[in-house]
């Protein structure tokens, strides 16, 4: 059983899908582990290291020759798999919704494609959910771009020269990202609030010392589908969502949005009309950016300035901590095959419900439900 691991390929891509300990633990349960030279250094690892670990490094086409198992974060392109065994697996987030094309040419290819991504959320499934662990990075790393850009301070300081008033910070859509953002905002000292549209999000924000900011006594205020995400809400919940926000949002000096819907893109938040309230020198960080975005204006790859406002629209968040990115992101790779791992076979064998869920294409199709319609 024969386990490669590739460099990325994707511009700005800093993450590696493993590092040195997951490497050692793979071959503890009997797997031969290759590692492309070159392939850990965005995230500060040597290809030593990996050596250090058992793995064998070397150029690609070496990696992958007789590869069963390719690991990635992004997904390697299809043409750059040569010598990988035919119906290997390709275990990455593949973007399954966003990159289509990509997903009809694995299953040309004869690969069998895992898309990490699709893991579903029940409780043993946790450990190697890609999607909690990188937007958890996210959310906090969103705060410190934010309080990069800010002119200001975030906590209120009493000096002999006066006192600097704390920053104003709303995060909008409390999901695994925007709960770290609360609890990095206000370990910064800002004044937080934050809302969604699940209202069993407003415990968890009062819970983490910030204020629910929520639409009351409207239609479709509980938007909140299987395994625990959003849907759509209904037009009156959206019209009374619009008019809380522009209430609040005129007082607030960060505002951190995270709103995201599987599938669909992503919700419209604030509008410019509602970014020309706000006071000059604010910040918004927009999360959802590569998605659609969740504010009008905001570019995916730049920081734009609109009415004063500055408008922060990273690409790939994660890889902006790609140490950390890399070793969480590793950890669900592995947490995800041993927990599969047949010790007879020495090769990991998926059961139906986890393997129907993430499997994109098998046998030279495309077999996924979410995919197929
Ligand atoms: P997500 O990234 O899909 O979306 C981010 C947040 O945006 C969500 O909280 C969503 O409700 C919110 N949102 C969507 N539309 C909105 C709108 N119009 N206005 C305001 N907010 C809006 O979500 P996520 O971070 O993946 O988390 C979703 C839920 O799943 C959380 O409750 C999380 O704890 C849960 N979860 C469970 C597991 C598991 O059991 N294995 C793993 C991860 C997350």
């Amino acid at each position: 059983m024969k386990i490669a691991v590739v460099k990325e390929q994707a511009a700005g891509e800093k993450r590696v899908a493993a590092t040195p300990e997951t490497v050692k633990k793979f071959k503890a349960l009997g797997a031969e582990m290759a590692v492309e030279a070159g392939a850990g250094l965005t995230a500060s690892i040597a290809d030593a290291d990996y050596a250090a670990a058992g793995a064998a490094v070397a150029d690609r086409a070496a990696v992958l020759a007789g590869a069963d198992v390719v690991l990635g974060v992004q997904g390697p392109s299809p043409d750059s798999l040569a010598g990988a065994k035919p119906g290997a697996w390709i275990v990455a987030g593949l973007n399954p919704f966003g990159d289509r094309a990509r997903v009809d040419a694995y299953a040309v290819a004869g690969y069998e494609a895992l898309a990490m991504e699709f893991m579903p959320r029940i409780t043993r499934a946790q450990s190697m959910d890609i999607l909690s662990s990188q937007s958890n990075l996210s959310g906090y790393k969103a705060v410190l771009d934010a309080a990069a850009e800010y002119g200001r301070a975030f906590p209120m300081m009493m000096t002999a020269a006066g006192t600097v008033s704390a920053a104003k910070a709303f995060i909008m859509g409390v999901g695994v990202a925007g709960l770290q953002a609360i609890a990095t905002a206000r370990r910064l000292g800002a004044q937080v609030s934050a809302t969604d549209v699940r209202s069993a999000t407003k415990e968890q924000i009062e819970s983490l010392g910030a204020k629910a900011i929520f639409v009351e006594k409207v239609a479709g205020i509980e938007g909140e589908g299987s395994g625990g995400y959003a849907t759509e809400t209904s037009d009156e919940y959206k019209a009374a969502q619009a008019e809380l926000v522009s209430a609040h949002i005129a007082k607030q000096d960060i505002v951190i949005t995270t709103a995201l819907i599987p599938g669909r893109p992503a919700p419209r938040l604030i509008t410019d009309a509602q970014i020309a309230t706000m006071k000059p020198g604010s910040v918004i960080v927009d999360l959802a950016v590569e998605q659609g975005g969740n504010v009008e204006g905001a570019v995916a790859g730049e920081v734009v300035e609109r009415h004063g406002v500055k408008i922060v629209g990273h690409r790939n968040v994660p890889s902006r901590l790609a140490a950390d990115a890399s070793a969480l992101f590793s950890r669900n790779l592995y947490n995800f095959l041993s927990a599969f791992w047949d010790k007879e076979k020495n090769a990991p064998v998926l059961d139906e419900e986890i393997g129907n869920a993430i499997r994109l294409t098998q046998g030279g199709k495309v077999v996924n439900e979410r995919l197929l319609g």
